[in-house]
């Protein structure tokens, strides 16, 4: 049986694809307060500044392109059964070629229901305005999970981390619960590599690796090693 390898991504993977982290600027996401545009109260307060603001995001995902790090994720189907559990709402991940991607945070090109969250669409172009509606009448928001709201997708998260044979962290400040604590369930016998520029603080575990590089040059050098053995 192949071994399975989980990834934990974060937006530092996609950084070199032109898209901004958000820890880098100073807690300002893209020049904004991230109360005022990622929790429900920023939307129930303004929702034209929330709905414009990841119309933005949008067109600037739409512009970014896979690079070498989401490349080498990919790759590593070849040998091995890949689950990626990201924190990042861009769809770089699946443009890379990788097929198991668990979206813990939501995603930016998919739109829901206010109403009823188990509406979900997705998004032909960038734009959602406020008058967009779903199919029972009520208006639709952004499909992420925002601040302060629950994660429905961790329990599943958390049950490939305790299922990992190889464990991978990349591009994330581990700043944001529950997606920092996942290491936490992962086995001590099982490797587990940090890819981080500037790595976040981990706390000292058995079998951990810190790769204080970039996603595209760390993983390819890993990816490679992995494909290897
Ligand atoms: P973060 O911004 O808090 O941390 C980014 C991490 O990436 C830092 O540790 C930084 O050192 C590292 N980094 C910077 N450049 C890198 C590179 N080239 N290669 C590898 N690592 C690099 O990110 P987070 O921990 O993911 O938390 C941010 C939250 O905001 C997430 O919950 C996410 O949903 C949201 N967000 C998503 C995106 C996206 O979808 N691309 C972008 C910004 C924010």
């Amino acid at each position: 049986m192949r071994k399975k390898i989980v990834v934990l991504s974060g937006a530092g993977i996609s950084a070199e694809s032109g898209i901004a982290t958000f820890r880098d600027a100073d807690g300002l996401w893209e020049g904004h307060d991230v109360m005022a545009v990622a929790t429900p109260e920023g939307f129930e307060k303004d929702p034209e500044l929330v709905l414009e603001f990841y119309n933005q995001r949008r067109k600037n995902g739409l512009q970014a392109k896979p690079n070498a790090g989401h490349l080498a994720l990919a790759k590593l189907e070849q040998k091995y059964n890949v689950v990626i559990v990201t924190q990042n709402v861009d769809n770089l991940h699946e443009r890379a070629g990788s097929t198991h991607v668990i979206h813990l945070h939501g995603e930016l090109f998919k739109s829901r229901s206010t109403a009823d969250p188990s509406l979900v669409y997705d998004m032909e172009g960038w734009e959602l305005k406020l008058g967009d509606h779903c199919e029972k009448g009520s208006q639709l928001r952004p499909n992420i999970v925002w601040f302060g709201e629950a994660v429905p997708l961790m329990d599943t998260a958390v049950m490939e981390a305790a299922l990992a044979d190889i464990f991978i962290v990349v591009g994330t400040s581990l700043a944001v619960y529950p997606a920092a604590g996942l290491m936490d369930y992962v086995a001590d016998e099982v490797p587990k590599y940090v890819v981080d520029p500037n790595p976040p603080p981990v706390r000292k575990r058995p079998n951990l690796q810190l790769i204080a590089d970039k996603a595209s040059a760390g993983l390819t050098r890993l990816a490679e090693e992995l494909l290897a053995l």
